[in-house]
């Protein structure tokens, strides 16, 4: 079950972050075609001072280290610019060992993910599904929407719609049904202890897919991408907080050098927007979501290119 502190029941009475952030100007904004590498154009800054609180950004993923691997350093300079940071995974990590029992392997990834999110000073919350079975069902999403209002997030970071495996898609779905619901006073969790519903819809970004690229093996452009080089170090230290999975990767996938992949694959974002590492987010823009550009505005001063859709 989800765990919250104190501080995090106490944050649901504060004002909705989001309706003190959105700017209405930008919701008619026309979206201007830019080469990659072209940073004209970018969001303002945004002055987290002169916000009703500090915002709570959540990275909704699959498995403990997903949140690390993939938004991680942007997760560090959300921290960095005063967010305050929870990672919400849907299981344990159930299936995540060649040699240990499923209940030895996931108290081990529960231990490594609240490390993880002892490192960036967050929450860690986990919905309780299991490996290879997170699917979009009522119960499950029960769940997720539960974790969720524990939180109570102004921003949502999940995985690409489209990715690897489809724990991933799947925890996609869940997360964009549930920051649908999340604010819905009649939807009902079920759950024990159920937290109020938020005040809000909050604003949804999508990750890069694994390695960046789609099933097919394709790149999958993000709209944008943060500059993670002055954090990239520290990212190295919170995923070294995973070291079981180091091991595992290596038995199951035959990747090697846990941490190095990691920095490749950063470096690779950081070449197609000018700079040392990267890494790229997608916002949902779609019907009923916050589309002004909260994340950009708090991390403009990180935002390294806008690649284009109309
Ligand atoms: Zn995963």
């Amino acid at each position: 079950m989800p765990d919250c502190p104190e501080d995090c029941r106490n944050a649901r009475k504060d004002l909705y972050l989001a309706t003190s952030l959105i700017d209405p100007d930008a919701e008619k904004e026309t979206r201007t075609e830019l080469a990659i590498g072209d940073n004209s154009g970018l969001e303002p800054a945004l002055d987290l001072t002169t916000v009703e609180r500090r915002p709570r950004v959540l990275a909704a993923m699959a498995h403990p280290d997903d949140a690390e691997i993939l938004v991680g350093g942007i997760l560090l300079s959300l921290r960095d610019c005063g967010c305050e940071i929870g990672i919400l995974t849907m299981t344990h990590g159930d299936c995540g060992s060649a040699t240990l029992s499923k209940e030895e392997i996931s108290r081990i990834r529960s231990a490594e993910a609240r490390a993880a999110a002892d490192y960036l000073g967050g929450w860690y919350g986990c919905a309780g599904l299991l490996d290879i079975e997170v699917m979009m069902t009522p119960e499950n999403l029960r769940r997720v929407i539960e974790s969720m209002r524990q939180f109570n997030p102004d921003i949502v970071i999940t995985h690409s719609p489209v990715d690897y495996m489809l724990d991933h898609e799947e925890t996609s779905r869940l997360a964009r049904a549930a920051t649908f619901a999340i604010a819905m006073p009649l939807y009902e969790t079920r759950q024990p202890d159920p937290a109020p519903p938020a005040r809000g819809t909050p604003a949804l970004y999508y990750a890069d897919p694994v390695e960046g690229l789609d099933p097919f093996g394709q790149r999958l452009l993000p709209d944008f991408h943060v500059d993670i080089a002055p954090v990239l170090e520290r990212k190295r230290e919170l995923l070294s907080r995973h070291a079981s999975q180091r091991e595992w990767l290596r038995a199951h996938h035959g990747v090697d050098e846990y941490l190095n992949r990691m920095v490749e694959w950063a470096q690779n974002y950081g070449r197609e927007c000018g700079a040392a590492a990267a890494e790229g987010l997608r916002q949902h823009r779609g019907h009923g979501y916050p589309r002004a550009p909260i994340l950009q505005q708090i991390l403009a001063a990180s935002v390294r290119s806008l690649v284009t859709r109309q």
